[in-house]
């Protein structure tokens, strides 16, 4: 096994690869969901040990990637926060919104270690805008 982990070609390096990779082959939105016109993604980190990393939020339209896995915002993780179940349920359900609160399963280097557990948990809201129905 290769002793740095951290060089470029690292694990980090090819998770981020293989995410960049999964996002590129998701169907569209539009045709995941021909219904929605718009997925709102609220994300608040909260970091147990340091700075929280900052709250993101992300819109998806019918013509991008119905891609809802996010990558942890700390660069040296290799966690992520796959919110395609949830995002799923509320289809499902035909409900406007969800939240709910996920912890990173990753890990990253850490003060004093080699590695440990990530520790970030994310609070994310979704909101979804549907079509107005032509009938
Ligand atoms: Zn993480």
């Amino acid at each position: 096994m290769p002793v740095s982990s951290r060089a470029p070609g690292s694990v980090y390096e090819m998770h981020r690869q293989r995410w960049l990779h999964d996002r590129a082959a998701a169907q569209t939105l539009r045709s995941a969901f021909p219904g929605v016109e718009r997925i709102r993604v609220d994300l608040t980190f909260r970091d147990t040990t340091a700075l929280s990393p900052g709250a993101q939020s992300h819109a998806v339209y019918p013509a991008a990637r119905a891609f809802f896995e996010f990558l942890c915002p700390h660069a040296d993780c290799n966690g992520t926060f796959d919110l395609t179940d949830a995002v799923y349920s509320v289809m499902r359900d035909a409900s406007a919104h969800a939240d709910g609160t996920l912890e990173c399963k990753g890990t990253r280097p850490r003060p004093g270690m080699t590695t440990g557990p990530c520790e970030v948990s994310v609070r994310y809201t979704i909101a979804t805008k549907y079509r107005a129905q032509v009938s």
